[in-house]
């Protein structure tokens, strides 16, 4: 190739598929937005390579690549339990739930599971609204998570953990071993692979699903404290990675605590409660009650006591409570709180905006953070994943009224 020639745009490349289907008419099999989008995942591959600065960018293998996307459709594929996908046809589906009411299909990406044996057909729908971001206000919570109790929020609330791959893990062995006495690539060892990969995929699937409720059980109630709900959710912004390096590696990537972080911040932002990322560092040293360095702690030292102000209690309670500090801290400025504030852990949020109002320092900074209407985003064109978002809005409405 000569060095003259200019480095490809994606648009030069999609030209170039025009030809391509030319020149070899098995393309012409695969709907054009289809080999157009590939295009564009090559495209973007290639810019955040070159953003990144490593990591090139590879090839895919036979069955490597695993999903596929139609991304525009002139009205709605799903009737009943039947997709019709363009160049395909009529694909007989298990409808999860209902697309909601005056939203409209936006694309369908087709991916494959556990060696392609499972196939997903998921639907991007689309309804012209603009949410606002949620605001911080109300009762917060500070969430240690760690191995002892999957996670111990600042009110002692603690969620027991779940062992998904330890539990199947004899079972995988028994398949593993199976699958590696199998000559490699012949048909039985393709079937022997297929179930390791299936019951690899079950694993996950229990395991987001439990990620998904114990987020939604923390939006909805906190057990210890009666009925108050949580509308402010802190966590620390520890990177897992290195401790699943560990001894207790395991035990680490079996809590999959990575992804449960990001779905209970998507979890906050549908169910319209505040979510934030706090520093970690030294939370389980700093004593919640007087604020001391208390030292550090051996992982086998599950109990906090104060040298200084005597207070005792869990570990993790007492690591979850200076979370739920520091995040206070970053939502309001120190002169706006009350000093006892932290203890329980509520922000009054329209009695304290007036004294805010009051004052000159900072109190700028608090109004434009508590009132919506100013921080509101446009996001309009927003792509929805999920029917029950129409639900969110209409309560986050009616809770942002109330604070306007
Ligand atoms: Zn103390």
């Amino acid at each position: 190739m000569s060095p003259d020639i200019p480095f490809p745009s994606y648009l030069e490349q999609k030209r170039q598929l025009t030809q391509w289907k030319k020149d070899n008419l098995w393309y012409k099999e695969v709907h054009s937005q289809v080999t157009q989008d590939v295009v564009k995942r090559l495209h973007n591959t290639w810019e955040a390579f070159k953003a990144r600065g490593f990591g090139f960018p590879r090839f895919k293998k036979y069955g490597s690549y695993q999903s596929f996307l139609f991304p525009q459709f002139r009205e709605n594929p799903i009737k009943k339990n039947i997709i019709k996908l363009p160049k395909i046809g009529e694909v007989v589906i298990n409808q999860h739930r209902p697309i909601p009411e005056g939203f409209k299909v936006k694309g369908v990406r087709i991916v494959a599971r556990a060696r392609g044996t499972i196939w997903y057909a998921i639907v991007t729908i689309r309804c012209d609204i603009s949410v606002p971001e949620p605001v911080p206000f109300g009762r917060g919570i500070g969430i240690d998570i760690g191995l002892e109790s999957f996670l111990v929020t600042s009110d002692n609330f603690r969620v027991e953990p779940a062992l998904f791959f330890r539990e199947l893990q004899s079972r995988l062995k028994v398949l593993q071993r199976r699958a590696s006495r199998k000559n490699k690539r012949s048909k039985n060892w393709e079937k022997a692979q297929q179930k390791v990969a299936r019951l690899h995929h079950k694993i996950n699937n229990a395991r987001k699903n439990f990620h998904f409720q114990t987020s939604h059980q923390l939006c909805d109630q906190l057990r210890s404290s009666g009925d108050s709900l949580a509308d402010m959710i802190f966590v620390e912004d520890i990177d897992f990675r290195v401790s699943a390096k560990g001894f207790l590696g395991k035990q680490m990537l079996d809590g999959g605590f990575g992804q449960f972080r990001d779905l209970l911040s998507w979890v906050c932002w549908k169910r319209g409660k505040y979510f934030a990322q706090v520093d970690h560092k030294y939370t389980s040293q700093i004593c919640p009650e007087c604020g001391t360095h208390t030292g550090k702690k051996e992982l086998s030292e599950r109990v906090h006591i104060c040298p200084e102000c005597g207070y005792k209690t869990s570990r993790d309670h007492a690591s979850g409570r200076v979370i739920l500090e520091r995040g206070l801290k970053s939502v309001v400025p120190m002169d706006c709180r009350e000093r006892k504030l932290s203890g329980n852990g509520v922000l009054s949020g329209v009695l304290y905006l007036d004294k805010c109002r009051s004052r000159n320092a900072n109190s700028r900074d608090l109004e434009a953070r508590a009132n919506p209407t100013d921080e509101r985003r446009e996001r309009s064109l927003r792509d929805f994943t999920s029917s029950q978002r129409k639900v969110t809005r209409t309560s986050r409405e009616r809770r942002s009224r109330l604070y306007l």
